[in-house]
């Protein structure tokens, strides 16, 4: 019965979701097409022929980004749940994100307790860590270090992800993880919805500490095994 009703809300979720996914579509498409149209025209300055193309194809990335983050938002019902050692997954994600993390200046430094695991589909639970390094490295435009901690409190695993980055104010804060809340000139707003979802159907929570200006610290919370 709780099953089912939590479906249902999640479909009616999907149904608004798609909604304001054509929505969030229609831009970048308008912005492509605009500048197709600009190249289409003779003696197009090469610099701005070179300057069309490189937001052209920035614009189709985000598209790119939004339809990747909304499948994965609707498509949990395959997931495939087990026993997850999370260090491994950390190790994992900071693995495929460490050029990223390299090219913008930013240190990744971990420090993980060892046998800690939780019940989770694996690919989930690396997309929420690859989400939340990902913005940690985009929230330190200048370099510096996101610090990765993981420990066992009683019955619960935690996973801290600090940065000392930008930060946010009480009112980004209340708006984290409302689909297409960004702050970002090419960002989706998608991610943190993502994360909430996939760590709300693992029975676990995530807090969120920020001062603006100082950085920003999120917490999960998750049932140990
Ligand atoms: P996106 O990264 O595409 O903007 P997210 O859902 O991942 O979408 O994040 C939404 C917004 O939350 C970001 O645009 C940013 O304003 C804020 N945010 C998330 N993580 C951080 C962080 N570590 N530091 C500062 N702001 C953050
Ligand atoms: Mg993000």
């Amino acid at each position: 019965m709780r099953y089912q009703m939590h479906r249902n809300a999640k479909w009616q979720g999907i149904g608004e979701l798609t909604a304001s996914m054509a929505h969030e579509l229609r831009n970048p498409l308008t912005v492509v097409r605009g500048f197709l149209q600009l190249l289409q025209r003779d003696g197009v300055d090469p610099q701005k022929r070179e300057t069309f193309l490189k937001m052209g194809i920035e614009e189709l990335d985000r598209s790119e980004s939004i339809i990747r983050n909304y499948l994965s938002y609707a498509k949990p019902q395959f997931e495939r749940m087990e026993a997850v050692d999370v260090c491994e997954r950390i190790t994992h994600v900071t693995g495929i994100i460490s050029p990223f993390a390299t090219l913008r200046g930013v240190m990744i430094d971990t420090v993980c307790e060892h046998n800690l695991s939780t019940m989770a589909d694996p690919e989930q639970l690396s997309q929420v860590l690859m989400n939340l390094l990902k913005n940690g490295i985009e929230a330190m435009p200048d370099g510096g270090t996101v610090t990765v901690r993981a420990y066992k409190r009683s019955r619960q695993l935690i996973i801290e992800i600090a940065d000392c980055g930008v930060g946010m104010t009480p009112d980004e804060l209340t708006k984290l993880g409302n689909p297409f809340f960004t702050t970002k000139e090419s960002g989706t707003g998608l991610g943190l919805m993502v994360c909430y979802q996939i760590i709300h159907s693992i029975n676990g929570r995530i807090d969120v500490q920020s001062e603006k200006g100082k950085g920003t610290q999120f917490t999960l919370l998750l049932p140990a095994l």
